[in-house]
Parts: structure tokens; sequence; C-alpha cells
């Protein structure tokens, strides 16, 4: 394992070892890497919002410090999967839902057809990495939740 990969790794197992939410210890890690912590009032929000995690950091923060360790790191950066470790790492900390979640989907699909196509036309953008609904109230290009790019750059 490369001292990369070994750092990685770490910050990702911090993370998920977190409270929910983040903790001090989590808090350390981001200090130690400079990495910047999401304000009190977004994390608030994240919590209230429909992305529910069951333990561990935000996504967004641990991709923070591994933008961090990616700059230490130039070499082996190069052929890292940010958008895929920040989604398994997401995997890790959603809650368990089980069957209750399909037969949930199953629900929402029926009602959406029989609504017709009127809801379709007013469609909110989604983050292509974790599925993240972005909030129309606030200004912003990058995923609060996991940070990952809303939109193509051209
Ligand atoms: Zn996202």
């Amino acid at each position: 394992m490369t001292e990369f990969n070994k750092e990685i790794d770490a910050a990702f197992q911090s993370a998920w070892h977190a409270a929910k939410g983040g903790d001090a210890k989590w808090y350390e890690v981001m200090q130690q890497y400079g990495a910047e912590p999401l304000s009190e009032g977004l994390k608030k929000e994240l919590l209230e919002s429909e992305m529910k995690i069951a333990r561990g950091a935000f996504p967004i923060e641990l991709r923070r410090v591994m933008e961090k360790i990616m700059a230490k790191y130039p070499n082996d950066s190069k052929s890292f999967a940010m958008d895929q470790k920040v989604l398994e790492y997401y995997q890790k900390i959603k809650p368990f839902t089980g069957l209750g979640d399909i037969f949930a989907n199953a629900s929402t699909g029926t009602a959406k057809y029989s609504q017709g196509l009127q809801k379709e036309k007013h469609n909110t953008i989604k983050c292509k990495n974790c599925g993240a609904p972005r909030l129309e109230e606030m200004q912003y290009d990058n995923c609060l939740f996991c940070g990952s790019e809303l939109f193509e750059r051209t």
C-alpha cells in the first residue's frame, strides 16, 4: 500500500467512525489537514434534508480532506477516482432501509404515473454522484452533501 493510499484509508476510517455529522476527533483530522469543515448552519440543514445518514461525517468533509491528501501526492492522485470513493463512503453511512425502500419506491412510482407528466416538468437538479437534490433557494455549483460538481463545465 502506498503512503497515499494509507492516508486516504485513514481519513476514510476516521470519517466513518465519527459520530453522526462528525465529532471532535474528526474535526481534529480536518484541522490537521487544513480542510474546511461545514458551517453549523449547513450541517443542520443537511441533517434535516432527505439525504439521511446513520453515522459518520458528511461526505463533503471527507472529500475536502481527501483533496488535501491528493495535493500532497500529486502523482498517486492522478488515477484516484474521487467521486467513486465519496460514493463508496456514502453507501457505508446510509441508514439501512431494507425492503421498505423497495415498497416506498414502488408506490411513489405509481403515484407519479397517475399524476401524469405535470410534475415531471418541475425538474429539480440532482447530484449525479449521490442523488441529493440541489436547493433552489441557494446558489452553488457543487453538491452540498458530497461535493461533486453539479454542472458540466464547458
Ligand atoms: Zn452529491
